[in-house]
């Protein structure tokens, strides 16, 4: 057996451009930063790509080196201090412990920082310059990644998880990992990228069923005939507004030419079916209306990914709120939101208070979210609870401290941070039954869906602007090329780039 010595390291956020407040250190400290043999106790035996690794390289009868794990929440672009610490701190394992056979990370792949658009490509090349050209560098990435050049050209393989929603995250870490290892071994490998001129909704599409799904069905069907070692569909997250993006796909087998041909297949079918990609919205006040009508007895759930936190957005916008009040404001809602400074003036209020508030606006600091209005402090609580699933099932949730308001028939659940968007525990510890209301507002992307459909009587996707915008001709794109599909009619399709390999 060969010897091998691997560092392995994580850093992991995706980037919304238009969400206007920087992710701190802060930020990442809350959602967990471990160094050394400390991140080996936290991330061993955990459903993670960084576990993914660890289990290839023992298998191999390797020996890994845990540098340092970073993870932070999908928000606003990544201040520099917090990649730079990643870097520093990864380079000075890299150099204590040179010559490696192999890095392995685990990376989101749409992270942008201050002064790095493609920050998952500049991370890979300074690791690249210090590791040397001989060293194996293996990236798992999410499969909403921005695959640049650059990170496509400093790293020898990248794997992109294969299910939306995400669940095949040690999975892909292996897959990584094993590719990085059977180079080391000595097997040649190429990888090859195509990029597409393109981006969609990433609520309009799921791997569970529909055209992507058969795609991603054809890239493991090249797998299985033994064209090629591995395959990943890349979708970037349409909220980047970076100079370099769109989709992406990759292949990597030992025949080039075979490599080659399954990436422009793959890449051209992806093409084709860019126009299924859409998602039907409707306005705030024709949802409210069809609750109105609905005599089911089950609610009407309001979908506004636009302020999904999940995706990057601030979550703190009243602006729906605003136009369901607008209606009449008969309708029995249930609403939630981020709004620290609310739950302020909520608890200094006291249970039972009746006053006028302002809500909304006060994490992106834009007052054009916000709505004034007469409401009642019904509760106050610490804002833990454990998450009812299916997703994440029984894993603790901490929304920071939060107050239950009421608007004539809207009940608001006000937290300082939201978690776990689309779960319904976000209403019911709060005391809110999604069941027995006429609408539900819900701010998230795809992740709802299993909690809700039973439930609803419909489901219903509004088309409302925000950071995370379903319509994106409602996104100010200003870097972004104007080439790019949906946004013109003169569409260019998919480029093959060539081979990387030695
Ligand atoms: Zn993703």
């Amino acid at each position: 057996m060969l010897e091998m010595k691997i560092i392995i390291g994580e850093f992991r956020q995706e980037s919304n451009s238009f969400n206007p407040v920087t992710e701190k250190w802060e930020d990442f400290f809350r959602c967990g930063i471990y160094e050394g043999k400390q991140m080996e106790e936290a991330l061993k035996g955990e459903p993670c790509a960084v576990n993914g690794m660890f289990q290839a390289v023992e298998e191999a009868g390797g020996t890994y080196v845990p540098a340092v794990s970073m993870n932070g929440d999908s928000g606003g672009i990544v201040d520099q201090e917090v990649v730079k610490v990643f870097l520093d701190k990864t380079l000075a394992v890299l150099d204590k412990e040179m010559p490696v056979d192999g890095v392995f990370l685990s990376l989101h792949g749409a992270t942008q920082t201050v002064e790095w658009e493609d920050g998952c490509g500049e991370i890979l090349s300074r690791i690249r310059e210090k590791a040397g050209e001989r060293a194996v560098i293996a990236a798992s990435c999410d499969l909403h990644a921005n695959v640049t050049e650059l990170m496509w050209k400093s790293a020898d393989f990248i794997c992109g998880y294969h299910t939306y929603p995400h669940v095949d995250f040690y999975e892909t870490g292996y897959r990584a990992a094993r590719l990085g290892i059977q180079a080391i071994q000595g097997k040649k490998l190429a990888m090859v990228r195509s990029e597409l001129p393109m981006i969609v909704p990433a609520s309009s599409y799921t791997t569970l069923r529909g055209s992507f799904a058969e795609l991603m069905e054809k890239g493991d069907w090249m797998v299985n005939q033994g064209r090629i070692t591995d395959y990943s569909i890349f979708q970037m997250q349409p909220w980047l507004d970076v100079s370099c993006g769109g989709s992406a796909i990759l292949t990597i087998g030992e025949e080039p030419k075979e490599a080659e041909e399954c990436a422009r297949c793959l890449a051209e079918q992806l093409w084709e079916i860019r126009h299924s990609f859409r998602s039907s919205l409707l306005s705030v006040s024709e949802i409210c209306r069809i609750a109105q009508k609905n005599q089911s007895g089950k609610p009407v759930i309001l979908v506004d990914s636009s302020d999904s936190t999940n995706a990057g957005a601030c979550g703190d916008s009243a602006v729906v709120l605003r136009e369901i009040l607008a209606e009449g404001g008969n309708l029995k809602t249930a609403f939630y939101l981020n709004d620290p400074a609310l739950v302020e003036d909520a608890f200094r209020a006291g249970v039972g208070a009746e006053k006028e508030f302002v809500v909304g606006g006060s994490v992106s600091g834009k007052r054009g979210l916000s709505a004034t209005v007469t409401a009642v402090v019904r509760s106050l609580h610490d804002g833990r609870f454990h998450r009812e699933g299916p997703a994440g099932k029984g894993m603790l949730c901490n929304v920071g401290t939060t107050a239950v308001l009421s608007v004539g028939a809207v009940d608001l659940v006000v937290c300082q941070a939201i978690a776990a968007p689309g779960d319904p525990q976000l209403y019911r510890h709060f005391g809110i039954e999604p069941g027995e209301y006429q609408l539900v507002v819900v701010k998230a992307c795809t992740s709802y869906r299993a909690s809700y459909e039973g439930m609803a009587a419909g489901i219903y996707e509004a088309d409302t602007a925000g950071a995370a915008a379903v319509n994106l001709d409602k996104l100010m794109f200003r870097r972004l090329p104007k080439t790019f599909f949906p946004f013109t009619n003169q569409e260019l399709g998919p480029v093959l780039c060539s081979v990387n390999c030695d």
